[in-house]
């Protein structure tokens, strides 16, 4: 199967030499490129800055802001049999990016921002995705409410939620607790595990999705 997963963080330049991203450290995005690539698929990862090297076999495509990603995604999606989603994009960036670094002046400054383009969002409505589509939720409160939300406002088959901040936090881990959440069936929890494994998992469940949408072969 084709798969296509983004990961890591986005981040939204305000000058040449400030941004504003996430603590998202793309290692679950990584993990699950690793668990698609044992299984034999065609993995390509679209990646946010992180510090991780690709696992062999995989396809990267290195990105730094969200609207760089969006256009990955975009160019790629079409062919894939699923599209795992699970960078941490910024929300928002700078209206504008200065062209010199900004100057320490005033005591107080006011930063206007816009927002991105949802990535995971376009998948079905803009980019006409038909695959599997798996996102994620990263909470810090009404963790299964939320994640139902948006399974259900960005057509996805399964999101997978996590609750971030506090000390279990899923995000600069290598542990994580999902709550699997399809439309079909109540929500899944799952012990807090390595992120390795919660990716196995989570290939072996778009695998059997693909299998149920495609039959063994390709979309169409
Ligand atoms: O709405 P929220 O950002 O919490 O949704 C999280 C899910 O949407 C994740 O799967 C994330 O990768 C994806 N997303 C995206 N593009 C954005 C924001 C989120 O693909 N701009």
């Amino acid at each position: 199967m084709k798969i296509l997963i983004t990961a890591g963080p986005t981040r939204e330049p305000l000058d040449p030499v400030r941004f504003i991203s996430n603590r998202s450290s793309g290692r679950m995005g990584y993990a699950l490129a690793l668990a698609a690539v044992e299984r034999g698929h065609e993995v390509v990862l679209v990646s946010g800055p992180v510090e991780l090297s690709a696992p062999s076999g995989v396809a990267v495509v290195r990105v730094t802001t969200a609207q760089e990603m969006h256009e990955a995604v975009r160019a790629r999606i079409k062919d894939q049999h699923v599209g795992i989603f699970a960078a941490a994009v910024a929300d928002y960036r700078p209206v504008r990016m200065e062209e010199q670094k900004i100057k320490k002046g005033a005591s107080r400054m006011t930063l206007e921002l816009e927002k991105t383009p949802d990535i995971l969002g376009s998948a079905r409505s803009v980019f006409g995705f038909k695959g599997v589509l798996i996102g994620f939720a990263a909470e810090t409160e009404n963790l299964v409410a939320n994640a139902t939300q948006k399974m259900t406002r960005k057509m996805c088959d399964l999101v997978v939620a996590n609750h971030v901040g506090g000390p279990d936090s899923a995000f600069d881990s290598d542990m994580n607790e999902i709550t699997i959440c399809t439309p079909q069936l109540p929500p899944q929890p799952f012990r807090r595990e390595t992120k390795v494994e919660v990716a196995r998992l989570i290939v072996e469940r778009a695998e059997e999705m693909a299998v149920r949408k495609f039959g063994k072969t390709t979309p169409s």
